[in-house]
């Protein structure tokens, strides 16, 4: 057993209310405990949202460049530890370590990119239809935030919201996932040392049910941000409405690579690889969805198999390896049941679809890289998230079947095209309903100055990151100034 952590509550490490905790541990070896953490509740909530609220005035009143400096300093803290950061993650969520060391730099560059604009934030100033009075509109912040992250990306999903939404002036509560407590305490601590205000970020660690939800009830909390599972970003947007508050919602993805027959077929299998089994397949933006034109189909599925089973399982910490555990038994089981149905639903696997049990494997949440082929688009491993190694292949007669079974999801999230025709290229941009198209490269990959976020079930119309965060996390006001020294009334009322 490493140390018992605390949550962050107006600045002070606390206990939970009750005394009660919940311990986390390695998915590659189950018995490596990473740390025991605060089972909150809705009293520990309650103490954090009056934190965030008590913080609120001053925070709101610093200037946005004295903001910024705040995170420019945990960019560099972030830089310093992003070795021991990305280690501690992999140990305790099991993507290998290159990968944890991308999930780290993106909260670096989210960092750099929002502390920069602490000397921004532009609203912007444009003419009056009525003489002698000046418009503009600027950003103001939202108040009180609720934040609620999944454990996939456990630094990079957390910085896209902490992030703008500090330099934007708002307070914070932070209810990280329960699979990945110890990194976001890691995290937390950056902000503390950095020296952000008592109360400014609050951290309740704890169960969605148990801490989640009194967090998206609280009446003080003005706002939700929510990355998560469609069916719990329903649940919280449902009952956010009551209170009539802004929710953003990032959610599941069931995204479609298609190739087509012109396309570099040793570029598309390394990125279908990368895309379909890079953090296990437990990518909101992860291929499960292989569409091929025909004339490529065997060719592509014979390389495909065999760059898949030269992939090679086993500890994140290993560079050998590219493939990490799942994230725990709950979802190593949810994996396995999806690969059930699709047998019994008629596709045919051509690779894993098992358990790995070999040597050391045995004790982690091992499952080997699977392709279905033979898949039709009735079967739920075609429809449903999976979130694991297991990639279903299609066939497609041409460009509008493959578009077609490309958009036939109720998710919309990332997508690709391999074609080395650019009419189709272009055309595939429009056609493709999701709120990211790649081309020639796989479903995976955002750069943080680009919005990130999906259409369809996978959000409700906001972007994470880029310049689109700024308007998630502020409130347009509108000035008028009227100068002319008697009463103009607008629209030409006399
Ligand atoms: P999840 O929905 O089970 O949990 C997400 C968070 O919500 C956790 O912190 C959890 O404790 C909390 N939660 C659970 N029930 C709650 C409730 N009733 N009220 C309030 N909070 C509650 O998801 P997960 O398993 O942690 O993450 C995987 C999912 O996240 C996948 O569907 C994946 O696609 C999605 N995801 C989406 C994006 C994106 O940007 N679109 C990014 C990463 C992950």
């Amino acid at each position: 057993m490493e140390t018992r952590y605390r949550n962050w509550i107006g600045g002070e490490w606390v206990e939970a209310r009750s005394g009660e905790t919940f311990v986390s541990t390695n998915p590659a070896r189950p018995a490596e405990e990473l740390g025991e953490f605060p089972r909150s509740r809705g009293e520990d909530v309650r103490a954090a949202v009056d934190a965030a609220a008590q913080a609120f005035a001053a925070w709101s009143r610093t200037p946005a460049p004295k903001r910024a400096e705040i995170l420019y300093r945990v960019a560099r803290l972030l830089e310093e530890r992003k070795e021991e950061l990305a280690r501690t993650m992999t140990r305790e969520m099991g993507k290998v370590l290159n990968e944890a060391r991308g999930d780290v730099q993106e909260a670096i560059d989210m960092a750099y990119y929002m502390a920069g604009e602490g000397r921004r934030l532009l609203g912007y100033t444009t003419p009056s239809e009525l003489p002698s009075k000046a418009c503009f509109a600027i950003r103001r912040p939202i108040g009180r935030i609720g934040l609620i992250t999944p454990w996939n990306f456990p630094i990079a999903v957390p910085s896209w919201k902490i992030l703008p939404a500090l330099v934007a002036g708002n307070t914070l509560v932070w209810k990280p996932a329960e699979d990945t407590p110890r990194t976001a305490y890691e995290f937390a601590r950056i902000f503390e040392e950095a020296g952000l205000p008592p109360g400014v970020l609050n951290v309740v660690f704890g169960y969605g049910e148990e801490a989640g939800r009194p967090l998206v009830e609280h009446p003080q909390i003005d706002m939700i941000s929510f990355t998560g599972s469609t069916e719990v970003g329903r649940d919280v947007y449902t009952r956010a409405a009551r209170k009539l508050i802004r929710v953003h919602l990032e959610m599941g993805g069931k995204n479609p690579i298609i190739v087509m027959d012109d396309a570099d077929l040793d570029l598309a299998v390394e990125a279908i690889v990368w895309s379909a089994f890079g953090t296990t397949g437990q990518r909101c933006t992860a291929c499960s969805r292989l569409i091929v034109h025909e004339p490529v189909y065997d060719r592509l599925i014979e390389r495909l198999a065999e760059a898949t089973q030269a992939l090679r399982l086993g500890d994140g910490l290993d560079p050998d390896v590219q493939v990490g555990p799942l994230v725990n038994e709950v979802q190593l089981d949810r994996v396995h049941r999806y690969v059930e149905l699709g047998i019994r639903g008629g596709a045919t696997k051509i690779l894993g679809g098992e358990r790995a049990t070999e040597g050391d494997l045995a004790q982690g949440y091992f499952y080997k890289p699977t392709l279905f082929v033979d898949v039709t688009p009735e079967m739920r491993i075609f429809r449903e998230e999976i979130f694991g190694p297991v990639l279903c292949v299609v066939k497609a007669r041409d460009y509008d079947e493959a578009i077609r079974l490309a958009n036939d999801t109720t998710y919309g999230l990332s997508s690709a095209i391999f074609t080395r025709d650019i009419h189709l290229a272009m055309r595939a941009i429009e056609d493709l309903e999701a709120g990211i198209t790649y081309i020639n490269h796989g479903t995976i990959g955002a750069e943080i100055h680009l919005p990130f976020g999906g259409v369809k079930d996978t959000g409700n119309g906001g972007r994470e990151a880029g310049l689109a965060a700024l308007d998630e996390y502020t409130e347009w006001k509108s000035v008028y100034i009227d100068y002319s020294g008697r009463l103009q009334k607008a629209q030409g009322i006399e």
